[in-house]
């Protein structure tokens, strides 16, 4: 009997993408002053080098690497370096940034060109060229590229896995970048497989998109790689590291373990591009695409933005946001973040911005938990979230632990089906945090 090629739990959100996707990408304006934070990565911070007077080129570096887990940041406009202050970050907090004011020039750093040589550099050049580029998951997880694409030597990586899921309600960007530019993204996987050593790639595509599915299969075979691409059931979070190996190779990456540990590397399809962009370009990541979209934007648009750009001048491009927005979400509806100012700037990880109106930005208040057990049937791991809900509000963290609340991959679900409206995925990553500093002050 045929697997069905899916993993357990999950939830079905409408998908509100029927407009987005017939949207072409188009070019967003450059931002009159470019805001660039040092922090768009997992990681240690990027240190800046240069100084307020400075003039930049379009791809030189503002701020190096703080370490090996971190990566650098790039100029994404010409001119001169206005400030570096702390500035609001989607995140959260106000980070430091490096202030650009646009000279208008859109001078290029004369070192960003094709590279005629480019397949033939070796693995380790290859990894310099994706690390001296900033490349970092351009899904919204932010993990610096390079680091993924060097596991350590024992561990052996037979399979990479190009995620086109994108599963998140409203966003598009992925499937309109496989639709329009697929030799791109199938020219980084190649790469990414090359310097590990990788024998299988899969690219996973979930069926809301068949022409997506068409259109890679057929540069698949027109560039006569050996790469598969399957479509998958729509299933929120198809699109998560664990549940896309699940579903595609039927490995079970272990509790507490990495698709490493399963012989996978995931990577998703923007970071493939830009992976082709890094080495055969030594384009840095300067830009990206973005969905702007949701019910409280006058013309939803796939937008390719420079990094940098506050989020208002991307609203504007799009018409603006309609009088009845009440939240602006950075990313999905379900991962995303929810912004407080619309001066923060779109960053490596901005896969859409979402416009909600006010009415759709109400939560119903929280009840008591009925014990229905809707939570533990969608968790996608396989945990208790009402259990971990418990712990967390009662300060319980070692009950936590051992329930393997490192394990949440903050999907929110959980909170999505829960009728008590109790916003356990809140409560679970508050509780993943003090779990990690008990850990760290435990030695
Ligand atoms: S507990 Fe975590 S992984 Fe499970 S459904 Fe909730 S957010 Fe998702
Ligand atoms: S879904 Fe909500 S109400 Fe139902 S068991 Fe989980 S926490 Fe309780």
């Amino acid at each position: 009997m045929l697997r069905k090629k899916t993993f357990t739990g999950g939830v079905h959100p409408p998908e509100f993408k029927s407009e987005g996707e017939k949207k072409k990408v188009e070019t967003c304006p450059a931002p009159k002053t470019a805001i660039i934070p040092v922090s768009q990565h997992i990681g240690a911070p990027a240190q800046p080098v240069v100084e307020r007077g400075d003039t930049v080129k379009i791809g030189d570096v503002v701020a190096k690497a703080g370490g090996f887990v971190s990566a650098p940041v790039h100029a994404t406009i010409s001119g001169k370096v206005k400030k570096i202050e702390k500035r609001p970050h989607p995140l959260g907090q106000n980070v430091l940034s490096v202030i650009i004011e646009n000279d208008q020039a859109d001078e290029w750093n004369p070192d960003i060109q094709f590279d005629e040589q480019y397949e033939k550099q070796s693995t380790a050049e290859m990894i310099q060229r994706i690390s001296a580029a900033g490349l970092a998951g351009m899904g919204g997880a932010t993990f610096p590229t390079h680091v993924k694409v060097k596991p350590p030597d024992n561990k052996k990586i037979d399979t990479v896995i190009l995620n086109g899921a994108e599963c998140e309600p409203f966003l598009t960007a992925d499937h309109r970048l496989m639709l329009e530019e697929p030799e791109r993204v199938l020219k980084g996987l190649q790469l990414i497989m090359r310097i590990l050593g990788a024998q299988t790639g899969l690219i996973g595509i979930e069926n809301n998109k068949p022409d997506a599915v068409r259109v890679m299969k057929a540069k698949v075979n027109e560039l006569g790689l050996p790469y598969k691409v399957t479509s998958l059931p729509v299933k929120y979070p198809q699109g998560a590291e664990k549940q896309l190996i699940k579903a595609l190779k039927n490995r079970k990456v272990p509790a507490g373990g990495l698709p490493m540990d399963v012989g996978c590397v995931v990577q998703n399809v923007g970071t493939a591009a830009a992976v082709y962009d890094a080495i055969a370009y030594k384009k840095p990541l300067i830009e990206r695409i973005v969905s702007v979209a949701g019910p409280a934007i006058k013309e939803p648009k796939n937008l390719l933005v420079r990094i940098g750009t506050p989020f208002a001048e991307v609203l504007e491009c799009c018409g603006g946001p309609t009088e009845e927005m009440g939240k602006l979400i950075m990313g999905g509806p379900m991962m995303g973040l929810a912004q407080y100012t619309l001066d923060a700037p779109v960053i490596k990880g901005t896969s859409g911005l979402i416009a909600m109106k006010e009415t759709q930005s109400f939560r119903p208040p929280e009840t008591v938990c009925i014990s229905c057990a809707h939570c533990v049937d969608v968790c996608p791991m396989g945990l208790v979230p009402k259990a971990l809900g418990q712990f967390v509000k009662h300060e319980r963290y070692n009950d936590a632990k051992s329930y393997h609340i490192l394990d949440c991959i903050e999907c929110g679900s959980c909170s999505y089906v829960c009728p008590a409206h109790i916003n356990l995925v809140h409560l679970v990553k508050f509780g993943k945090l003090k779990v990690i500093e008990q850990q760290k002050k435990a030695g």
